[in-house]
């Protein structure tokens, strides 16, 4: 599963990029997620989506909503 924090995201647009059929943009460029097709997604894309998120915005978690990567533990 992935977690968007719309407070960090600066509407950049490389999750879009990345992977077209999990992100899209609003209209104020906030980054929307479609959990449905998150279930189904490649998850090496969503990993590198989260990866290069450039407000780390973007986590993974487990089911139970815990933190497994964020963009924010790039080193
Ligand atoms: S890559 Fe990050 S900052 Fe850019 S639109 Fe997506 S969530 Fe927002």
């Amino acid at each position: 599963m992935i977690r968007a924090d719309r407070y960090r995201c600066c509407g950049s647009g490389m999750c879009v990029l990345i992977c077209p059929e999990v992100f899209d943009q609003d209209d104020s460029g906030l980054v929307v997620i479609d959990a449905d097709a998150v279930r189904t997604a490649d998850l090496a894309l969503l990993r590198h989506a989260v990866s290069c998120c450039p407000g780390q915005a973007l986590s993974e978690v487990d089911s139970a909503g815990a933190e497994k990567s964020a963009a924010n533990e790039r080193k």
